[in-house]
């Protein structure tokens, strides 16, 4: 389980349908046993990716190896993939063991090896006992489990998601994504799922691929790409994210002087790979990393400003109320345009007043510059 080899190598990876690049020389390795995601709006490339590694599509130019092998003329039916569709795409006249069974069956196992690897897959999927119920007596949930454990009876070395939960409600979605990266982890094959839901690649992924328009634009762990975004596109892509305009005034060390709009000069640590001469700058920073500090008290309870660097400005009538946190819209003295803060409605937790005067406070630290 905790083999580290590359399982899956794309090197210029492209896949062209007339003059759409849906896949444009794509860069990538996932390691085995990862649960990878490939993540991004709607026609970015990721399902067409998904569909080169399973063999559905060949692609126009570059190179694809899975597990050391090259997949040059090999048939999707040779590859160690498996995919779970969106739709389930389970036999609707045939029952749960019997769908599960359906491959096997066409490779001719002896049939108590069958039974035996039927039933280990049910149990994976946490459904021994339903082997004679039809489709149409199933949920949602178990129809796609049902589909999974289709897909785990095979034993592939790669088990491939195209948006598996994307058809369920959201309290279902939310507790097969804690499901699935339970499976992952018991059986330990490598994972690629294909979504468009940041938050679902976010709490499944060990790795996650943020593509626009054909090309990948990131790759790395769900909290680093929360928290350093490699672009402005990925930055406002994953989550809330102000963003402030900025001018480089210098570059030494570790650190980047910067000025910026309504803010001043700053000194911030420099993120890897910055570029000496970018062409733009712009400073980004998450709602939740802005503190509202109001009459000497920040909003977290403790006093004064508690360390922070802090602008005044002014509370705009507009707010937003989503339970666990409010999002204030904030004015800071000399911008036009507001800054969302977010404001966590713990037990503590303050209301600040259109028109207030307030002060929004922060880490230097906590703001990313974007190339
Ligand atoms: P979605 O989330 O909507 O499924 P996606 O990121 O999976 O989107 P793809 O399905 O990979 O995107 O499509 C990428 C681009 O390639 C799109 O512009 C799409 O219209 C185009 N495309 C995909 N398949 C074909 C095809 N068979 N023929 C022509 N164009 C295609």
């Amino acid at each position: 389980m905790e083999q580290k080899e590359d399982m899956i190598v794309a090197e210029g990876l492209s896949k062209h349908f007339g003059s759409v690049k849906a896949l444009d020389a794509a860069d990538l390795s996932i390691k085995a046993g990862e649960f990878f995601s490939l993540l991004g709006p709607s026609g970015c490339g990721k399902t067409t990716l998904l569909r080169l590694i399973a063999g559905f599509e060949q692609p126009t130019a570059g190179r694809l190896a899975i597990a050391g092998q090259s997949m040059a003329g090999v048939p999707a039916n040779l590859r160690p993939t498996n995919m779970v569709f969106q739709s389930y795409a389970i036999f609707p006249h045939l029952d749960v063991r019997r769908n599960v069974a359906y491959g096997l069956r066409r490779a001719r196992l002896d049939p108590r090896e069958l039974d035996r690897r039927v039933g280990e897959a049910l149990a994976m999927v946490d459904l021994s006992g339903y082997e004679r119920r039809e489709p149409h007596q199933l949920s949602g949930g178990q129809r796609q489990r049902v589909a999974l454990a289709r897909a785990l009876v095979m034993r592939p070395k790669v088990l491939l998601l195209d948006e598996p939960l994307s058809a369920l409600d959201k309290k279902l979605r939310e507790a097969m994504q804690i499901e699935l990266q339970q499976l992952q982890r018991a059986v330990g094959i490598t994972f690629i799922l294909v979504t468009h839901d940041q938050e679902e690649a976010l709490t499944m992924s060990d790795r996650i691929a943020v593509m626009f328009d054909g090309r990948i634009a990131q790759v790395a762990p769900p909290r680093e790409l929360y928290e350093r975004p490699g672009s402005r596109r990925v930055a406002a892509f994953i989550g809330g994210m102000n963003f402030i305009e900025a001018r480089l005034e210098g570059a030494a060390g570790g650190r980047l002087a910067v000025e910026m709009e309504a803010f001043g000069r700053l000194d911030l640590p420099r993120p890897a790979g910055f570029p000496d001469n970018p062409s733009s700058l712009t400073i980004g920073v998450r709602p939740e990393r802005l503190k509202i500090v109001a009459n000497g008290a920040s909003n977290g309870g403790s006093p004064g400003s508690g360390g922070l660097t802090t602008r005044a400005g002014t509370v705009l009538d507009v707010h937003y109320y989503f339970g666990e946190t409010t999002h204030y819209f904030i004015r800071v003295d000399g911008r036009e345009e507001p800054l969302v803060v977010s404001v966590s409605n713990s037990q503590d937790r303050a209301e600040f007043e259109t028109g207030q005067r307030v002060e929004v406070g922060f880490e230097p630290a906590s703001l990313v510059p974007l190339a």
